[in-house]
């Protein structure tokens, strides 16, 4: 605590000029260390279904309960990916290293005109961290890909583990540019909100 106490202390110091403390490089200090978490921002548009977007950020963070994270916590479960049924499952695999996903992945970037792309959830982030991300049409529609797809093939992995039905990669390509469209639709017509919100019953 005094550790901390000092540091606080050190800031305020490192933001005085002539005996009087100058917000804006208060600001300014802040304003940077938040520039690690701008894809918080990105995450969290209208572009997005609410959903997606915590799912995205989840994602981010690598919280979702992969079966590696289980076995470490304790609950011993045989990992092997339900997707590909070849590799263990953990976070950086399933995002998307894995031959499902990244196939899932690679023909949203092939819808999107974006072939040359990484397929690593990793650098996808780093990448809608940047300003672009968040002011560019195109860039917000990606980040809505993004969230839809991570959130799509967490579904279809969970759908896999306690339901036992399987669908092929396209069936979830077509599910994830339906929600991706209908989401458009609602973004750029919120008047014909009751017609959307009854398309996507059972979403
Ligand atoms: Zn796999």
């Amino acid at each position: 605590m005094a550790g901390s106490g000092n540091n606080a202390q050190g800031l305020l110091q490192s933001c005085v000029r002539k005996g009087k403390l100058r917000l804006h490089l208060l600001y300014d200090h802040f304003r940077q260390c938040g520039n690690t978490l701008s894809w918080t921002k990105a995450a969290w548009n209208r572009a997005l279904l609410p959903k997606h977007s915590f799912f995205l950020v989840m994602a981010m963070q690598r919280k979702q309960a992969t079966i590696d994270q289980l076995n470490i916590r304790g609950l011993y479960m045989v990992n092997r990916c339900i997707l590909c049924k070849m590799d263990n499952e953990c976070h950086k695999h399933l995002f998307f290293q894995c031959s499902y996903s990244s196939m899932v992945w690679r023909q949203i970037l092939t819808w999107l005109n974006m072939h040359n792309r990484t397929v690593k959830l990793s650098k996808e982030i780093h990448w809608i961290a940047g300003r672009r991300a968040c002011k560019h049409l195109k860039a917000r529609w990606y980040t809505s890909c993004l969230g839809a797809t991570v959130y799509c093939i967490w579904e279809e992995r969970n759908t896999r583990i306690f339901s036992g039905q399987e669908h092929r990669f396209d069936y979830v390509v077509k599910r994830i540019q339906y929600l991706v469209k209908v989401r458009l639709l609602y973004v750029t017509h919120p008047s014909k909100e009751g017609e959307i919100v009854e398309a996507l019953d059972g979403c």
